[in-house]
């Protein structure tokens, strides 16, 4: 794959169905092939007829009692690849960006400091004296320019077992979800196996697309209530407790 040969480093690992880093990377135990556990599951569920590589048989077993090495509260691979090598590898385009945030901020500041000067250098404002417009203006304009945003807590999305307790999402389904919650979307659709999927955040439910029957419970948690929940597994797949 051209993608695999360019990029190096031990967390490209990238599966062949969904062609993104691996999400509890899985085998097939006949012929080894390596899928996220969910796209292969997705795959399985679909009856396709085998790897989706060699075709080989893909043994039930695997999805019935899944048990990885397994950090609960991972996070989407590419971004922590990406920061990675940020942080490890500065290539030309990465130090192009820094320059244009460097620039920004630098432009950002040079304009507050203008602004600054001009409401020192403003006269005091009474009846006799005309308000500096183009000093108001210009600190008007400085008030408007965009601040940072405040630091979000990281949050968890977890779905409620089929009997009981609770399981987190794969946290590329996390993150979608999350992002429609925080823009306050009344509900939203994603994929989980290749099956369409609907999460009404008004209820805190999740349910097939096609039969709003079977609806489960969802939760958004932050990581101290996350802790507290004594969380299942990631995604169908059971966290080893030692
Ligand atoms: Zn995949
Ligand atoms: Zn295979």
């Amino acid at each position: 794959m051209m993608s695999s040969t360019q990029r190096q480093g031990p967390t490209d690992q990238e599966c062949p169905i969904c062609t993104c880093e691996m999400v509890l990377p899985t085998a097939i135990p006949a012929c080894g092939h390596k899928f996220c556990f969910i796209c292969l599951k997705g795959v399985n569920m679909s009856n396709l007829g085998g790897c989706p590589i060699c075709r080989g048989p893909i043994d039930d077993k695997i999805f019935k009692k899944p048990k990885q090495a397994l950090d609960l509260k991972m996070d989407v691979p590419e971004a922590a690849a990406a920061a990675a090598a940020l942080a490890q590898q500065p290539s030309t385009s990465t130090s192009s960006t820094l320059q244009q945030i460097f620039n920004s901020v630098t432009q950002f500041f040079a304009f507050s400091a203008a602004a600054g000067d001009k409401k020192v250098k403003q006269e005091p404002v009474d009846e006799d004296v005309k308000p500096d417009v183009a000093a108001l203006n210009a600190q008007m304009r400085a008030q408007a320019a965009p601040a940072p945003p405040p630091p979000q807590p990281r949050m968890y999305w977890l779905y409620h077992g089929r009997h009981q307790g609770w399981w987190r999402f794969d946290p590329r389904i996390e993150k979608d979800i999350e992002e429609a919650f925080v823009s306050l979307m009344p509900v939203t659709e994603v994929t989980i196996c290749g099956h369409p999927y609907v999460i009404d955040f008004s209820k805190m439910s999740q349910f097939p697309k096609n039969s709003r029957g079977s609806a489960r419970e969802v939760k958004r948690v932050n990581s101290d209530e996350f802790d507290a929940m004594n969380v299942k597994g990631l995604a169908g797949v059971f966290a080893s407790r030692s």
